[in-house]
């Protein structure tokens, strides 16, 4: 994987694109709790690692809906391919930087900052690795997904294990990565609260 992806401004395109299908998807499935009508109610967000320039307003928000139904409101929030849960980096800089970088050394994390973000620090790269490493491989959601792979995924080569799996061409590979995380990005309905 190459750090040029983060450079790629039809990534951060389709990233979007598919965000907003999956946001279609829900709003026409209306109101899980009484039916009613799904309204736009996006959340605010300050990403780092990018978009270009061009797309930066529409990174500006993590795409939500609220029950338009009077004393119901309840939220539903579609799945994400653009943020990986509350990290403020997008979930491609977490992917890929994660993927490029196993050894967390002064050097790398000087490039990294001029490439991704000035603040980006050695604490969150170590975090991000054992979010990989420990956290990943322990979640519900990962003991059923990783039943899609006939191969046992190696877990010290999370993420790039992962990637590997997804074909040979750099951008499929990173979409088809946050898409098979996607489901991590909103909380299952039966553990939401209020
Ligand atoms: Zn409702």
């Amino acid at each position: 994987m190459s750090h040029e992806l983060l450079g790629d401004s039809r990534i951060f395109a389709l990233l979007l694109q598919i965000d907003r299908e999956f946001t279609a998807e829900v709003r026409a499935g209306r109101c899980l709790e009484c039916g009613g009508r799904l309204d736009t109610a996006d959340y605010p967000r300050k990403p780092r690692g990018g978009p270009p320039a061009e797309l930066r307003a529409e990174y500006l928000k993590r795409f939500s809906l609220c029950c338009a139904v009077d004393g119901c409101r309840t939220r539903t929030t579609p799945v994400s391919v653009r943020f990986l849960g509350q990290r403020v980096y997008l979930g491609a800089v977490v992917v890929l930087v994660s993927a490029m970088f196993q050894g967390v050394t002064e050097k790398r994390v000087a490039e990294l900052r001029e490439r991704v973000h000035p603040t980006l620090s050695p604490q969150t790269l170590l975090r991000w690795r054992a979010w990989w490493r420990e956290t990943l491989p322990t979640m519900p959601f990962w003991r059923t997904a990783r039943a899609r792979f006939d191969r046992p995924l190696d877990k010290a080569g999370l993420p790039a294990s992962l990637l590997a799996r997804f074909g040979k061409d750099e951008r499929d590979r990173l979409v088809a990565t946050l898409k098979f995380l996607s489901p991590l990005t909103t909380r299952p309905r039966s553990a939401r609260a209020g």
